[in-house]
């Protein structure tokens, strides 16, 4: 999910590594500075352990979990030494004891920790938007309307002895929904997969506004302006509706690590905070921006999913089988939202396994059925289509 928003996830781990790396060095300077001397049992493996578990017991993934645990088990472990000797007689680490079954018993019941359990008593803050002081993020130029922006021509793509697309080429022009459907197994997920760069072409060529995409990576290809969605949604579930959206625009932001590290990127933050809010807005989940993303329905997921990709101002949106496992009035909804971002005059290419949910929406259909192109044409045409008709009915007989 975080290379298709153009994120580069092994440099970023890598900084994130070095990051934690120089805090714990400037820590071990200052513990130094502080006692005058160094010895290694504050860094025993026993001590690397107990770190760990002030982790877990605050909630890792929260700064002030990692404040809270660290408190709560130096307190608690100087206190226990003092009792629990006096309580079962002579001496021993008795505190390791109550400590393995705290973890146990923390890992069952609160495996994030217990930080979430205290942030329920005080109100919500994290990405709030703040008054906009930064000017609005630049946005590309978009094709005229009716120009051809992906192309795809003679496309194979070979698994071992399995060809899963078969000669295949189309196109889609700008401002069109143009969707790509065929019964299971036809080729529609791979396809996508070539167009994303998840996985590279065999051979043939995909162009994107001129540009051979064929072989590039997610990142590379989001930086071009195709944004996608998930058949299977990939968001944060932790994190709020609107953190989840500002993820989109990435690659729109200018502060780069240097600057976000001393904090002196809250104007960036801002504008992104306030795009992700503007596009929110724009599918309709403006009411729902602060909640965490893991508690709405499936079909709130989807379009966020849609507005995290519009944050990305792409060119082309590409999704991959929105309709699968919503309800009828969901659909409906979803649809609704399509028509509309067409006519704001987004381009939108729809991989799908639902005929119904098409054949209203979309301007032309490609049908696809073991990775080969079976028809083409507008949605009435495809109806009545009888190599269609056999493809998806004869499938449903098999
Ligand atoms: P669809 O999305 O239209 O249902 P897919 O694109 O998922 O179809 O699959 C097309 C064909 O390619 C299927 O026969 C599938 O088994 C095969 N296939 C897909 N991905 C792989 C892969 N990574 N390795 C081997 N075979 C694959
Ligand atoms: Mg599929």
């Amino acid at each position: 999910m975080a290379e298709a928003m153009g994120i580069n996830t092994a440099s970023t781990k890598i900084m994130v590594f070095v990051y934690a790396a120089v805090a714990a060095a400037i820590s071990g300077w200052l513990y130094a500075h502080l006692q005058g001397t160094v010895n290694p049992s504050p860094f025993s493996l026993n001590a690397g352990i107990e770190y760990l578990f002030m982790v877990v017991v605050g909630g890792s993934g929260f700064i002030w979990g990692a404040i809270l645990g660290s408190a709560l088990l130096t307190v608690m472990k100087d206190q226990l030494q003092g009792v629990l000797p006096a309580l079962f007689g002579g001496t021993g680490n008795y505190e390791m004891i109550v400590f393995g079954i705290l973890l146990v018993a923390l890992l069952q019941w609160a495996p994030d920790g217990l930080w979430p359990f205290v942030r329920r008593w005080f109100p919500k803050q994290g990405g709030v938007i703040a008054p906009a002081r930064a000017t609005l993020l630049s946005r590309r130029d978009k094709p005229k309307t009716g120009t051809t922006i992906l192309e795809v021509r003679e496309v194979y793509k070979r698994f071992g002895g399995l060809i899963a697309i078969n000669n295949l080429f189309f196109s889609v022009r700008a401002g069109e929904i143009m969707g790509l459907i065929g019964p299971n197994g036809a080729g529609k997920s791979t396809m996508f997969n070539l167009v994303t760069g998840v996985l590279p072409v065999t051979s043939g060529e995909i162009l994107f506004c001129g540009q051979s995409i064929g072989n590039l990576a997610s990142r590379d290809i989001a930086k071009l302006g195709i944004a996608r969605t998930f058949q299977h949604v990939r968001l944060l579930p932790t994190m709020t509706v609107l953190e989840n959206v500002a993820i989109g625009g990435h690659l729109r932001g200018r502060a780069g690590v240097g600057r976000s590290l001393v904090c002196a990127n809250r104007d960036d933050e801002a504008a992104l905070l306030h795009e992700a809010a503007r596009q929110l807005e724009r599918v309709g989940l403006k009411d729902c921006m602060y909640e965490e993303a893991g508690s709405l329905a499936l079909g709130q997921q989807r379009i966020l999913e849609i507005a995290r990709a519009l944050c990305c101002d792409p060119v082309l949106l590409l999704l991959d089988e929105p309709a699968a496992g919503l309800r009828y009035k969901e659909k409906l909804a979803l649809a609704e939202l399509l028509k509309k971002l067409q006519a704001e005059g987004m381009t939108i290419l729809i991989v799908e396994h639902d005929m119904d949910f098409v054949m209203n929406l979309t301007d032309r259909l490609v049908v696809m059925e073991f990775g080969i192109k079976i028809a083409e044409g507008l949605p009435v045409e495809i109806q009545q289509n009888p190599a269609v008709l056999e493809a998806y009915l004869g499938g449903a007989d098999a």
